[in-house]
């Protein structure tokens, strides 16, 4: 067997601190700055050192692993964009704030990608002609940027960050949806491999059906989404997208309504307009119609609904505002509510699948906040819908009526059963087997790579540091050389033996430094198992320690050799 990766301590570039950074607010970001393993170079920009590059590399190996195994093929395209094929999809305006621009030197229009619908679409118009190309899928590891209006919370939300992202190019439904189970199961291998706790929720509702687009959510109590969980079945749903509602409305259909004057055709432009909202402007749940049927859409974690986004979830169905006709023989839906303040109005739909006084109300602006056994217009109105009561655990599912769940977590993955938006856009098409021209169908695919990086430490970390799941560790054993030079000589022979024996070792050899230092240094930079050289050294004695549990063992060398193994 190959000999594994030594790192000395006394040579690597780790600087651990005692204090939280004074600007960090979630776990993650205090200790992955602490533990040396990242440095903040502004808001929302950062540098990956050793250690973190390490974890960094680990997660991108495992994604590569799953996704070559599902067919699909590694490329990598340029983050630096010309703006044309953004502005044929709309997205050069659609994208508003969010989009990094830039100049050439002759004047011409760039921008930094924030994701590559258009680009991979662009390729494969130009590299494949038959339907014996396809179907092929295609995925890359790479920096996105995007200028969010809040990067907080360290790497979790990043304005330049790294995305695995793939995409799916079929000539039928049937082949999309394969494509699209593909992903799904491979998503799950990586994130049980990565160590996540995770549910995969639906992130749009209604008509759009559960399976057009998930998200893979991370529990933890750092993360911007809210969902509901129901222990005994499969639901699971994010409320920023799913659509929750109130008991009948009353008599007199009293409530805040608004009642719209359809444009004929609606367009993300025409919708804007008649809000009176530029088309980059962002919103919370909104009321639409979708092939005629209504649903509400919002756009998970962004706790609005971003106008571009919109079309994106949407295409290729026919989008229409609800008007207060919609509402004429469905006693069981609220009026509906659509105005253009995005972040202090809400809007109602009736979910079906929610009886009667359990009913809730979603889009309110208070953290963790959400309204049941409401009457629109009766127990309150748009300006003090705040108020309202709180959905408590163990109100009732509405799918098998246990006891919900209600918890904060993490978008770490989406995945999207795009349609022909694109292909449209560029007219992507292939000759099929009746030599006819086939329009191809797509899917996108997401993982929020250094992400995950920050979501990993959340869910594992405790108060003594990081710790992390073995296959993501920057290394597999963590030697301490705890007393003088014989300590250090026997730390860098076992260092050497666990090496040989195939192991990551990283092995703590600095002179000068105590032995409660490095132990306390070993807590906090999280690898699974500590190997401690300390007061028996001279006989061959050592200590063993799960970093997790604090269980710890003495035994000879050879024997933890063997253990470790
Ligand atoms: P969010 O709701 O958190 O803003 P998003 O829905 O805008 O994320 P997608 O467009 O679905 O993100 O991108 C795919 C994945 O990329 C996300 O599921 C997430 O894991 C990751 N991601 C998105 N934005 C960021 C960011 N600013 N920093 C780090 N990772 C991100
Ligand atoms: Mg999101
Ligand atoms: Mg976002
Ligand atoms: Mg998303």
């Amino acid at each position: 067997m190959a000999a594994a990766q030594v790192q000395r301590m006394s040579r690597l570039m780790v600087k651990t601190l005692r204090d939280d950074p004074a600007d960090a607010e979630t776990l993650s970001h205090k200790l992955l700055v602490r533990a040396g393993y990242v440095r903040r170079n502004a808001a929302g920009i950062w540098t990956w050192l050793p250690l973190g590059k390490k974890v960094l590399d680990n997660i991108s190996q495992i994604i590569r692993e799953e996704m070559d195994a599902i067919g699909a093929q590694e490329v990598l395209l340029p983050a630096l964009l010309p703006k044309e094929a953004y502005e044929a999809s709309g997205r050069w305006d659609e994208y508003g704030d969010l989009l990094f621009r830039l100049k050439d030197r002759k004047g011409g229009d760039y921008l930094l990608g924030p994701t590559h619908e258009e680009i991979f679409t662009q390729t494969v118009k130009d590299q494949c002609t038959s339907y014996k190309d396809l179907p092929v899928m295609l995925y890359q590891i790479q920096t996105k940027y995007r200028d969010e209006a809040r990067p907080r919370s360290g790497v979790l939300r990043g304005r330049e960050f790294q995305m695995k992202d793939s995409y799916s190019f079929d000539t039928t439904d049937e082949g999309l949806a394969e494509s699209y189970a593909l992903h799904r199961e491979a998503y799950r291998k990586i994130f049980a491999r990565l160590g996540l706790d995770y549910r995969i929720v639906s992130a749009v509702s209604g008509a759009m059906g559960g399976s057009a687009s998930e998200e893979f959510l991370a529990p933890a109590a750092a993360g911007e989404d809210t969902f509901v969980d129901c222990p005994a079945c499969e639901y699971a749903a994010n409320t920023e997208a799913v659509t929750f509602v109130a008991a009948p409305v009353d008599a007199s259909g009293a409530g805040p309504v608004e009642e719209l004057d359809t444009p004929d055709t609606p367009t993300i432009e025409s919708l804007a307009a008649h809000l009176g909202v530029p088309a980059s402007a962002t919103l919370k749940n909104l009321l639409v119609k979708v092939d005629g049927e209504i649903v509400a859409v919002g756009v998970p974690g962004d706790r609005e609904v971003d106008l571009g986004k919109l079309g994106e979830h949407l295409a290729p169905a026919v989008v229409e505002l609800v008007t207060a006709e919609d509402f004429a023989d469905r006693p069981d839906l609220v009026r509906g509510y659509v105005g253009p303040q995005g972040l202090d109005k809400v809007r109602y739909i009736a979910d079906p699948r929610v009886a009667p006084g359990t009913a809730w109300v979603t889009g309110a602006n208070k953290a963790d906040t959400h309204a049941r056994n409401v009457v629109c217009g009766r127990d309150f109105s748009v300006d003090d819908y705040l108020d309202v009561v709180v959905v408590e655990e163990g109100d009732p599912c509405p799918a098998c009526g246990a006891g919900l769940k209600l918890d904060r977590a993490i978008e770490i993955g989406h995945i999207f059963q795009l349609g022909r938006k694109y292909a449209d856009t560029f007219q992507l098409d292939v000759l099929g087997q009746q030599g006819k021209p086939v329009r191809v169908t797509m899917g996108s695919y997401g993982i929020g790579v250094s992400r995950a990086v920050a979501a990993l430490a959340e869910q594992t970390a405790d108060a003594q540091g990081l710790c992390w799941p073995a296959e993501v560790a920057p290394a597999d054993v963590h030697v301490v050389a705890a007393g003088k030079a014989l300590q250090t000589e026997v730390a860098l022979e076992a260092a050497s033996l666990l090496s040989s024996a195939g192991l990551r070792v990283l092995v703590d050899d600095r002179a000068g430094v105590s032995p409660g230092v490095k132990f306390t240094d070993a807590e906090l930079l999280g690898v699974p198992r500590i190997l401690v050289v300390g007061r028996r050294a001279g006989e061959g004695v050592v200590e063993l320690k799960d970093r997790r549990t604090g269980e710890r063992e003495e035994l000879p060398l050879e024997e933890a050799v063997s253990r470790l193994r």
